[in-house]
């Protein structure tokens, strides 16, 4: 059985393999090639599903045994109103003003940003905000779909991660807003724990479908 993962992002890739600790793993560009997704659910889960579908059609009967598995995932900052949430990977594009951001008074960007100028735009909203750091959470849903052993499989389930964002230097080494994350429980940013495969949301996310795939992987 293999796994086909529904991103192309590298970093997010990276985690995902290392918890999921599965041998037959392929990010879909590499069986697929490189195709764009509109991603334009409303939730964190309807983009994990439209990811999910968008790739399982272009599957077809290419592959045996498969599951897809689509994550999507981002930041949602208090102070913000909850964003950047599932605008996190193109929050530099969005151009609104602090009121407007926190009202959702934006036109949906389509191109994603750099996690540098992402970063940028998250201190940039967070000065205007007049807060030193604000209550944050990064939430991850994951949505499977696929065929094993003849049997069509379909699962859900998300995580989440608690923590705040402050004021910190960037790292262009670090996967999204890592560097200006810190978890609950910790007074070091996320780019510097290395554990973080072991409490993210990623990682509470991935621990639920295991347990709701069992005997499959
Ligand atoms: P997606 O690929 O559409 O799900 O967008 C995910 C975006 O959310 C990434 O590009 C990051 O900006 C952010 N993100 C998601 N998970 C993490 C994480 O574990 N650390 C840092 N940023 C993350």
């Amino acid at each position: 059985m293999q796994i086909i993962l529904a991103s192309a992002n590298a970093k997010k890739i990276k985690e995902l393999k290392a918890i999921l600790g599965y041998e037959k793993i392929v990010s879909y560009e590499e069986i697929l090639g490189k195709f764009e997704i509109v991603e334009n659910g409303k939730s964190f889960l309807q983009n994990a599903w439209i990811k999910a579908r968008a790739i399982e059609e272009r599957v077809g009967e290419r592959v045996g045994d498969y599951l897809v598995v689509a994550d999507d995932s981002g930041l949602c900052v208090e102070a913000l109103g909850g964003m950047p949430s599932i605008y996190s990977a193109r929050f530099s594009s969005i151009s609104a003003s602090l009121e407007e951001l926190r009202e959702g008074r934006f036109e949906v960007p389509s191109e994603g940003g750099s996690d540098e100028a992402n970063n940028l735009k998250l201190l940039e909203y967070l000065r205007e905000s007049g807060v030193s750091e604000s209550g944050a959470k990064f939430v991850c849903a994951i949505a499977v779909c696929g065929r094993v052993r003849g049997e069509r499989i379909e699962r859900e389930c998300s995580g989440e991660l608690e923590g705040k964002v402050i004021f910190s230097s960037l790292n262009p080494q670090a996967f999204g807003y890592d560097p200006l994350f810190v978890p609950n429980g910790y007074e070091i940013t996320l780019d510097k724990i290395e554990e973080k495969n072991t409490l993210s949301h990623r990682y509470h996310a991935l621990q639920k479908l295991k347990d709701s795939l069992k005997g499959i992987l």
